[in-house]
């Protein structure tokens, strides 16, 4: 196992200064997989609240080689959102239902970090008559559109994007789970409103990390993860937007699936203020204690029915060998043993045919028609509603110990 550096603490993203009280230490990671044996590379990420504004973010400083491991490493993206049920509304039909009364007829309409699209594609469906101009603006053209504009660009740097907009400003910006990734959600919102038309609209969807947050399990959530650098609620999301010159207008907090949200409209207001702010007294702290508290839980339920399952004499499949498998084996050596002496078989689909400790992974598909009892080993709601699916005719099906409680 390697460790990356990441001795050295960043300033607080919105106030500047460098106070900060730590909060907990998020063990994020990536496998190397050069080899056939893998090697864990582990990156710490702290998260802290600063102590002069009370804004709350990762205080680890990203390097080039994190953003690397972080964005670079694995080219399937985890999907985000769990299946809608049938009859629901999607989390992109919520999204343009809270904006809508802000389209007007042939508005140009940005999307900041616009990803797969999906948001675009949404308002696309829903507004053929409007005659709106639509864009994408991403480090890369994922939609490969003819009715999508695409804009190539640093989302940590959008100084250079005004050329883009020299003609036609902004009537609609939208951005959707971008802020939380950003390196500064001040510079991202004054440089988006900077090109705003006088009137214009940005809207914002960031993880809800406010009171809504502390009703969910959010040990499913990626809600804390290394790629989420800020951590919002409602009043730290309004301070980060009086900074950038900007006024919240309406907001929602809602929940799809495990996943809390919060919307806000934000509008430029008269003046521009940029003097400190301070975010003041939010639950923020609670939130994050929870979510540790919760990974916990998962993981020392998950010891307990495999320690017992072994125990009871069976060989027991773990299914799924990503971070999560990687945190349970190093916080019970025993498991460890168990791999070694192959009472523990290790399955994965991409990572088959690697090595751990020795012991080569075997695809999925091979638990299909397979004696031993399997585990789910991956927490995140929506891997595991994928697993789940892929398995539910499987002669026998692997124990999702949360499926049991
Ligand atoms: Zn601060």
């Amino acid at each position: 196992m390697t460790t990356l550096d990441v001795t050295s603490r960043s300033h607080c993203q919105v106030c500047g200064q460098k106070r900060w009280q730590d909060l907990n230490t998020l063990t994020g990671g990536i496998w190397n997989t050069s080899a056939v044996e893998l090697e864990r590379q582990e990156i710490d990420f702290t998260i802290s609240q600063c102590l002069s504004c009370q804004h709350v973010q990762i205080s680890t400083v990203y390097t080039e080689d994190i953003f690397k491991a972080l964005y670079f490493s694995n080219t399937s993206e985890p999907d985000m959102w769990c299946n809608t049920p049938t009859g629901a509304r999607s989390p992109y039909q919520e999204m343009v239902d809270f904006f809508e009364d802000y389209i007007q007829p042939n508005s140009n309409v940005v999307d900041f970090g616009a990803g797969a699209g999906l948001t675009l594609k949404q308002i696309e469906k829903d507004f053929p008559q409007l005659n709106l101009v639509l864009n994408s603006v991403d480090f890369h053209d994922n939609i490969q559109s003819n009715t999508i504009n695409h804009i190539s660009a640093d989302l940590n740097n959008l100084s250079e994007i005004a050329q883009s907009f020299n003609s036609s400003t902004i009537d609609l910006a939208i951005s959707t789970h971008v802020l939380e990734h950003v390196l500064s959600p001040v510079d991202f919102l004054l440089d988006i409103a900077k090109n705003l038309s006088h009137d214009g609209t940005i809207f914002i969807e960031v993880p809800d990390s406010g009171e809504n947050a502390t009703r969910l399990n959010l040990e499913f959530t990626n809600l804390i993860h290394g790629q989420h650098i800020h951590y919002y609620t409602l009043e730290s999301l309004n301070a980060i937007a009086h900074k950038a010159g900007l006024n919240v207008v309406k907001y929602k907090h809602l929940i799809t699936g495990d996943i809390p949200r919060l919307m806000v409209i934000l509008k430029k207001s008269t003046e521009l203020n940029s003097s400190l702010t301070t975010i003041g007294k939010h639950s923020i702290t609670e939130v994050i204690t929870l979510r540790f508290n919760q990974y916990n839980t998962y993981l020392l339920n998950s010891q307990k029915k495999i320690l017992a399952l072994l125990e009871q004499g069976h060989q027991v499949g773990l299914w799924g060998i990503g971070g999560d498998f990687h945190l349970l084996i190093k916080s019970c050596t025993k498991l460890l043993d168990a791999i070694i002496q192959e009472d523990i078989i290790l399955y994965d689909m991409s990572l088959a045919g690697h090595t751990f400790n020795g012991k080569t992974i075997q695809p999925s598909s091979k638990l299909e028609n397979n004696e031993l009892i399997a585990l789910i080993v991956p927490i995140y709601g929506p891997t595991r509603e994928k697993m789940n699916n892929i398995s539910q005719l499987w002669q026998t099906k692997p124990i999702d110990i949360y499926s049991q409680v």
